[in-house]
């Protein structure tokens, strides 16, 4: 079921996922452990098909990109290098009441999320936005000693009203009217009252104040053999990316590549985040895809639009719709001091724009660096031309878990069906009309769904139906995840695919056993054919391209 905005609700998605194995909560039975997570069966072939799409299109389409697996325990001089030791940090803030830790970039977001804003909001002015908007101060007391006691306890308003009260009234100049947005209210009140009473930002949950930003080491610290000392001390790699870098030499003295070319890597990648939340968006343990294209020093630019190009493209040939994707350019001042150019690739979650994909121009910094730390020459030496340089890199680098969430969410429809196949939109929280039923489906592109064929014989007490149908299924099994099913209702049988997200249904039926033909009943436009069993094959393979 959708909410009232008919945005996805996560519930919705993550009830789905865990009733039909896509997705589980990692050792559930223990009653979890937060931000990690476990595939099921159909989950670990969805995540299977993304990265195998990534890599075709990245490493086995191309020549000049060749595949990498490093370990992910390394060297740790490899993260004084890569500036992740001391510096792979995120400024952490604590609330001082309830003790929750969050991260400081992210506070503001979370209060304006948060059930106590969005009271204040509805109490102030009647409608869910933050606009600017005219309230008044005997208003904002009535919310502070009723809903903003249970909600916010913590929060300055609450506990000291007057002090906020006088500082609108002095804003107003007269008596108790004031135009500002909610959130430049509590951002007000915050600092107003930083000054007057030495209270802090505060905390999306209680409403209490936040300490001061603190740095946080986000990488996981792991001993390598017997003894648990600082030089036995290692870390769980918090990127694919340092492996490739460590790895350039080698690779480059054995795969006989030139400049331009790169060195592509999948694997899991470990990140203590402070709130992982968002369902699998922000985990602990995730995994990456990252390619990192080394070039002369010169051509970042044109290299960095290039790649930003054909990963737009890329997601788009997964099925996430080019509407559904936006472009982030990072502004001059927000890239890190090597970095020439970035872009992150974004996706429009039920819970916001956010990125799926960062896609960076960051110079020669790796390699310099590892040259500095290691001793070992980075250099390449173009033999033509007679030049000796460390190149430069551009990094697209992208997370297999939010590529997966972002299918997922993009999939999910909810539909009414009637005779004949007319669809209307389900309407959130209501029954379908008369003579209509409800179907959920995940349209998957045929590429990306876990399931490509379900194979049904038409009555599982027919001997004859079912030992034909095996037959069906036996092939097209060596070919494609395919799914045998004998129980129900063929229409039972459809819906079940369906919320999976099978594009394609096979019925054999009484004419299969005369004329070698079978129904195929595609997914998305519900259209039945009649093929022969020998152009089935064909017929499915030409959808995955
Ligand atoms: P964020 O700002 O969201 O923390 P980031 O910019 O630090 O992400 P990068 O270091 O650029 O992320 O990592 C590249 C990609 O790895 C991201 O675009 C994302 O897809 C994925 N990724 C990073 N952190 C996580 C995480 N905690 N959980 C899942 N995927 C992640």
């Amino acid at each position: 079921m959708k909410n009232n905005e008919n945005k996805l609700s996560m519930d919705t998605l993550a009830s789905l996922c865990k009733r039909r194995g896509f997705i589980f909560q990692s050792s559930e039975i223990y009653g979890g452990i937060n931000g990690f997570w476990d595939y099921g069966p159909l989950g670990c072939e969805l995540k299977r098909n993304v990265r195998e799409t990534w890599w075709k299109n990245i490493v086995q389409n191309r020549e000049n990109v060749v595949g990498l697996d490093a370990s992910i325990i390394m060297h740790p001089k490899v993260w004084e290098a890569s500036g992740h030791v001391g510096g792979f940090q995120d400024p952490m803030q604590t609330c001082q009441i309830c003790k929750k830790h969050l991260r400081a970039d992210q506070v503001w977001e979370g209060i304006k999320e948060s059930a106590w804003f969005g009271s204040l909001v509805r109490a102030i002015e009647g409608v869910p936005d933050t606009n600017e908007v005219t309230f008044t101060g005997p208003s904002l007391l009535r919310w502070a000693i009723r809903d903003g006691k249970k909600l916010a306890p913590g929060l300055a308003l609450v506990r000291n009203p007057q002090v906020t009260l006088s500082w609108l009234a002095e804003k107003a100049n007269t008596t108790d009217t004031v135009n500002i947005s909610c959130i430049d209210l509590i951002r007000h009140v915050a600092t107003e009252q930083l000054a007057q009473t030495g209270l802090q930002t505060p905390c999306p949950h209680c409403g209490g104040p936040l300490t001061e930003p603190r740095q946080f080491n986000l990488m996981f610290e792991t001993y390598v053999g017997a003894i648990k000392s600082e030089d036995h001390k290692t870390y769980l790699r918090p990127e694919t990316a340092q492996g490739i870098f460590a790895q350039f030499g080698n690779v480059l003295a054995t795969s006989r590549q030139k400049i331009p070319f790169g060195i592509a890597q999948i694997g899991k990648a470990f990140r203590n985040e402070i709130n992982p939340r968002n369902y699998t968006f922000r985990s602990r343990e995730f995994e990456q895809m990252e390619l990192e294209f080394f070039v002369k020093p010169g051509t970042d630019q044109q290299w960095h639009e290039y790649w930003v190009e054909e990963r737009m493209k890329w997601y788009q040939s997964i099925g996430l719709p080019a509407e559904s994707l936006q472009k982030y350019v990072y502004k001059k001042e927000e890239l890190a001091h090597y970095a020439s150019a970035c872009v992150d690739i974004m996706y429009n979650f039920p819970f916001g724009m956010q990125e799926l994909e960062g896609i960076a121009a960051r110079g020669d910094f790796d390699l310099s660096r590892h040259q500095q730390f290691s001793g070992k020459s980075m250099e390449y030496f173009n033999q033509e031309t007679n030049e000796k340089f460390v190149p430069h890199v551009v990094e697209p680098s992208a997370g297999v878990d939010r590529i997966v969430l972002a299918l997922l969410c993009n999939a999910y429809k909810e539909e009414w069906l009637g005779k004949d196949n007319q669809v209307l939109p389900a309407e959130p929280g209501k029954q379908p009309p008369e003579g209509f039923e409800a179907r959920t489906v995940m349209r998957f592109h045929p590429k990306i769904a876990p399931v490509k064929v379900a194979v049904f014989p038409l009555l599982k007490n027919k001997p004859e139906l079912v030992e034909k149908a095996r037959g069906v299924f036996d092939t097209l099994q060596k070919w494609y995840p395919s799914f045998w099913d004998v129980a129900g209702a063929i229409g039972r049988r459809y819906r079940r695919q369906d919320e999976i997200g099978t594009p394609f249904c096979v019925t054999i039926d009484f004419d299969t056993l005369t004329n070698n033909t079978v129904t195929i009943r595609e997914r998305d436009s519900m259209k039945q054919e009649r093929i022969e069993i020998s152009k089935l094959a064909d017929k499915i393979h030409e959808t995955l391209a």
